[in-house]
């Protein structure tokens, strides 16, 4: 087996629909500023922050201008490159603005947009081709989660969204059990490395080991400072993927620095 080096850990913050290009930029400068006084190295941890589409372009300006080492990630992306295709957003826009990741698949897509596997497959072609990193997201809801257990809807979804990916593509996968999601519920981190175990086998299975080796998989589901550790003590489990607490940057800070403040 190739030798790879251990996978750096992945804090990503999903703002969602939240926060105007103005509080998006003050928000980016008070976490900056949190992180800097309380000494964080930036290196250990990446960060990413995914902005609503509004705001990519004042936020690339600000961490370009204050070289603030987060990269920068959209929430979702056209399968079209261009054309005729009112309120899409290509990905050649995105990585043309500076955007590193783009995030493919999240439930709340799937759900209120209608996302299927197959449009969800054809965004993670439109996102490599256009040279951004896609963070594959696959979660189970309560009622599958009672009908087939947490793994095996996750599995389909994200062997689905691996068809005709090469082996040496850049992806990030997140497990987010949907139950999970801005409700409080919290998978407990032998459930989410049971899943994200599985769905690093998939990935060895559709791309070979390698890549299983390398790709980071994070887990998402109403993560806090207080809770993070304990799901980055898993051996699967390489990052966590924030909603609500990645919009306060003190809280977001926390977790962002979950080695410092309890040692993992
Ligand atoms: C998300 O929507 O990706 C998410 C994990 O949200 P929250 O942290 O608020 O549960």
């Amino acid at each position: 087996m190739v030798a790879v080096a251990a996978r750096t850990p992945l804090i990503a913050g999903n703002w969602k629909m939240n926060l105007d290009h103005l509080q998006a930029v003050a928000l980016v400068q008070k976490l900056d500023w949190t992180l800097k006084d309380a000494g964080h190295e930036s290196g250990s941890v990446e960060v990413a922050v995914f902005p609503p589409f509004t705001d990519l372009r004042s936020v690339q300006t600000l961490l370009d201008a204050d070289k603030i080492a987060f990269a920068l990630g959209a929430q979702d992306l056209s399968t079209h490159d261009s054309g005729a295709y009112t309120g899409e957003v290509s990905g050649a826009f995105l990585k043309k603005l500076g955007a590193t990741y783009v995030i493919i698949g999240h439930s709340e897509r799937r759900e209120y947009h209608d996302e299927t596997d197959d449009v969800i497959a054809a965004k993670v072609q439109a996102a490599l081709k256009h040279g951004l990193v896609p963070v594959i997201c696959v979660g189970e809801t309560l009622e599958q989660l009672e009908e087939f257990g947490a793994s095996a809807v996750p599995v389909g979804q994200l062997k689905a969204a691996l068809q005709d990916v090469p082996a040496d593509a850049d992806i990030v996968v997140a497990y987010e059990p949907v139950w999970a999601i801005g409700t409080g519920k919290v998978a407990t981190p032998e459930q989410a490395q049971d899943v994200c175990a599985a769905l690093r086998a998939v990935i060895a299975d559709e791309l070979g080991a390698e890549a299983a080796e390398r790709t980071r998989i994070l887990y998402g589901g109403s993560v806090k400072s207080g809770n993070i550790a304990t799901y980055m003590r898993e051996p699967d489990v390489d990052g966590a993927l924030v909603g609500g607490a990645s919009l306060l940057a003190d809280e977001f800070a926390a977790i962002i620095r979950y080695q410092k403040h309890v040692g993992v």
